[in-house]
């Protein structure tokens, strides 16, 4: 038996299909029941829907053997203490700095709203850039608007977020995609299992390119 941990959302929607062609599928609709923890058809699976931010921390403790997660999360997660094994070429993005359009970036220190606390604080630090990170769960581009922030580093995708914020992108820190990440100890007691995921997984990645 393996258990998957999974985020509901973009990353979920996108990696479904490539599960089905890795001949997993959820035993009830996602989009429907308000289960946390739901099987897949052939049995042998467990899937967990949890907060994508949560991902990489049952995967870390062993409560999923595998997980799918943003690069985005693993890195500002930071642990050395699971395999990154694929990039799933799921959920692609960009992670930027953003600024309401037309502006620059006053001289000195700037406050700088994010939930990538640790990705934002190395960006700036490697640019020389004194900052003050302002930690927020969402709704970023507000912060700018009503003066909480010089800029925000969020993830941007077609960029009509930022348009209807009327915000532009800047700078890009880093591009992202969802991956595979397996826990070290199940790697070792699972290794068939999981071994077989991976190598069905990358024939339908390599399908999709
Ligand atoms: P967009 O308007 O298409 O540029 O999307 C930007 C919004 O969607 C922001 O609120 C992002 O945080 C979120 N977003 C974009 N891409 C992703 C992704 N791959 N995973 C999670 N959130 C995303």
């Amino acid at each position: 038996m393996l258990t998957i941990a999974i985020s509901k959302g973009r990353i979920l929607k996108d990696a479904l299909p490539l599960l089905a062609e890795a001949g997993i599928e959820p035993s009830e609709d996602l989009g429907k029941t308000r289960k946390l923890i739901v099987s897949s058809k052939k049995g042998d699976v467990n899937l967990v829907i949890i907060r994508a931010t949560d991902v990489p921390t049952f995967v870390e403790y062993g409560a999923a053997d595998v997980g799918i997660s943003g690069k985005d999360v693993l890195v500002e997660h930071n642990s050395d203490s699971l395999y990154e094994m694929l990039d799933l070429q799921l959920a692609k993005c960009r992670l930027m700095t953003a600024v309401i359009k037309g502006c620059e970036l006053p001289a000195g220190k700037i406050r700088v709203a994010t939930k990538y606390v640790s990705l934002a604080r190395q960006y700036f630090a490697k640019k020389g850039r004194q900052v003050e990170i302002i930690k927020l769960y969402g709704s970023m581009e507000l912060a700018p608007i009503v003066g909480l922030a010089d800029c925000i580093v969020d993830l941007v995708d077609t960029g009509s977020t930022l348009e209807a914020n009327n915000m532009e992108p800047q700078d890009l820190i880093m591009q992202i995609s969802s991956r595979l990440v397996v826990n070290k100890a199940s790697m070792k007691m699972k290794h068939e299992e999981i071994k077989e995921l991976v190598k069905q997984l990358q024939v339908a990645v390599d399908k999709r390119c």
